[in-house]
């Protein structure tokens, strides 16, 4: 094969891997304004799995406030918001309410 040939063939690979790279930003996009959307409406309505809250939150059994800067200490916590409280370990969601073991 002459230059010219491998020319084209980089040129037909880089334009492929650039098709590529356009779809999977135009899907990121896409997945952002659908969770951007979620958290707002969910947020509005004050419960649901994309809530955020900023209201201050009490242990539902024990009634100690949980602090805001709370770390996740799994995984599990940082995706669903869910924390213990310190003093008696009650498992709650961000808003608050009791969820079971
Ligand atoms: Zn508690």
């Amino acid at each position: 094969m002459n230059e010219l040939t491998w020319l084209g063939i980089i040129m037909i690979v880089a334009g492929s891997c650039g098709l590529g790279v356009l779809l999977l930003s135009g899907l990121l996009a896409l997945w952002s304004w659908i969770t951007l959307a979620l958290t707002i409406r969910d947020t509005l309505e004050g419960e649901g799995r994309w809530a955020l809250n900023l209201k201050a939150v009490q242990c539902p059994r024990c009634g100690l406030a949980r602090p805001i800067t709370q770390l996740p200490r799994s995984p599990r916590q940082i995706i669903t918001g869910e924390r213990r409280c310190r003093r008696c370990n009650q498992l709650m969601d961000r808003q608050g309410r009791a969820l079971p073991d």
